[in-house]
């Protein structure tokens, strides 16, 4: 259940505004997956993804499930003991990039440039402590939104510090990614550093509220 949140409206409106959004000529016909369904609207980590899946969030409207990628995320979540109810889950564009046959494809830089004004907002709104982003395109929307010099090779699996947040590259959880990229025992070890930046900011939180 979405608990009671100062940001409800403002992500009510960005919610209505998303779904009118016509900026990307490719993507007219496809309906951005953005609303309470993506997840808790005060959430413990925004995990930003690269665009919905044509058998994932597409479909089921609702970020990485309903598809490989899905099952995928949810097993390296409960690796960590992270309940889906805690977090939220964005994509770097709302919609489902597709070819001509109907196949999914990479959004392009500029329709990642189109939508980084709906991620910042979604940050702004949400206020996450600790973002994770998965895959090199969601780490390069994220430049958009406030510049960083990481690298998704140089930089997967460790805490940095972003625009007063901690984040956390790892690689998608795609079945392309895990069968040649970043393989299931790398995978884990990188959601051990999600464990560690929460570790981290609730050690801070404890640090706050003892010398009050
Ligand atoms: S991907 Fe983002 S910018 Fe492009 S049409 Fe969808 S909501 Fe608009």
């Amino acid at each position: 259940m979405t608990r009671a949140h100062p940001g409800n409206t403002l992500f009510a409106s960005l919610t209505v505004e998303a779904a009118a959004c016509q900026l990307c000529p490719a993507m007219c016909e496809r309906m951005a997956v953005l609303s309470e369904r993506n997840g808790n609207l005060s959430p413990r980590v925004l995990f930003i993804a690269e665009a919905p899946g044509r058998q994932g969030g597409d479909r089921t409207r609702v970020p990485l499930s309903g598809d490989q990628s899905g099952r995928n995320f949810a097993r390296f979540l409960s690796s960590i003991n992270l309940p889906r109810e805690e977090i939220f889950i964005t994509n770097a564009v709302l919609c489902n990039p597709r070819k001509p046959s109907g196949a999914n494809r990479k959004p392009t830089s500029t329709e990642v440039l189109n939508c980084s004004g709906f991620l910042r907002r979604q940050i702004e709104i949400l206020d996450p402590r600790v973002i994770v982003t998965l895959g090199a395109v969601s780490l390069a929307a994220l430049r958009l939104v406030e510049y960083h010099e990481l690298s998704l090779k140089e930089s997967a699996g460790q805490v940095h510090e972003w625009n007063g947040r901690l984040l956390v590259p790892v690689y998608h959880p795609s079945p392309q990614v895990l069968a040649s990229h970043r393989r299931e025992a790398a995978q884990l070890r990188d959601y051990k550093a999600v464990a560690h930046a929460l570790r981290r900011i609730g050690q801070a939180w404890a640090k706050a509220t003892s010398s009050k």
